[in-house]
């Protein structure tokens, strides 16, 4: 795969290699690049794999603690096509159309009149006048996202994530100290090679420093960070 190609792309690439060599994960921990509702519901589908990795929030600014009211305080009610808002209000409008990537997703809109004598109006929609709207992932997808979302807040997930650290290490090793992002080769043969005779150095490094006794790394802080004071 070429490393100009998206994380996300490279997941199904992964699991039909895995697939193909029977060596198919239950779990498969990753890091947010490679998370998408879609990817999530995807990996589970075609390959029944638990994809396990932090998943990105929702940013619009409703959804800031304490600031108004963001999608995860409405109730999508699936069979009937309706969304019920904090203050009770039904949904008018529910359509299906696709976003800038070309996923699908639902569109819904909420009444004027409600909105417009809504109270608690500015907690919802920065709109002058006009009434909320939200868009949102069509069922498995929102389902599979809000799953993850609950997920990466528990402390089971944090436990069971810290399985990866050492990874981004090992890749900053790699960067720093074998430059893997600057080949000396034209060529995709001649870079996979060199990636080859990197890790294989890297592994011969980090043998001898095992042998040795030498410490591990502490990670490391900022200029900024250190001028914090320790509690
Ligand atoms: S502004 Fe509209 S959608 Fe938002 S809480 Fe009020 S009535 Fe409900």
């Amino acid at each position: 795969m070429k490393a100009t190609t998206s994380d996300q792309l490279n997941i199904p690439v992964i699991h039909q290699a895995l697939a193909f060599k029977e060596l198919l994960p239950d779990q498969h921990m990753v890091d947010q690049g490679y998370t998408s509702a879609q990817i999530l519901v995807d990996s589970q589908r075609a390959y029944d794999i638990d994809l396990f990795g932090p998943v990105p929030v929702n940013q619009h600014w409703q959804a800031k603690a304490g600031q108004g009211y963001a999608l995860s305080d409405f109730q999508v009610n699936w069979k009937n096509r309706k969304v019920r808002c904090p203050q009770g209000k039904s949904s008018k409008a529910w359509k299906k159309g696709k976003d800038a990537y070309g996923h699908l997703v639902i569109r819904v809109e909420f009444r004027h009149r409600h909105c417009s004598a809504c109270p608690v109006r500015a907690q919802c929609t920065k709109s002058e006048s006009g009434p909320r709207n939200l868009t949102f992932q069509i069922q498995e997808n929102y389902e599979a996202l809000q799953k993850a979302r609950a997920r990466q807040q528990t402390k089971e997930f944090e436990e069971l994530y810290a399985i990866r650290a050492g990874v981004e290490g090992t890749i900053s090793q790699g960067v720093r100290t074998f430059e893997i992002r600057q080949y000396r080769y034209i060529g995709m043969a001649k870079t996979r090679l060199q990636h080859v005779v990197a890790a294989v150095a890297m592994n011969v490094v980090r043998a001898v420093s095992w042998l040795e006794e030498v410490p591990l790394a502490q990670t490391r802080q900022s200029r900024f960070a250190k001028l914090a004071p320790v509690s």
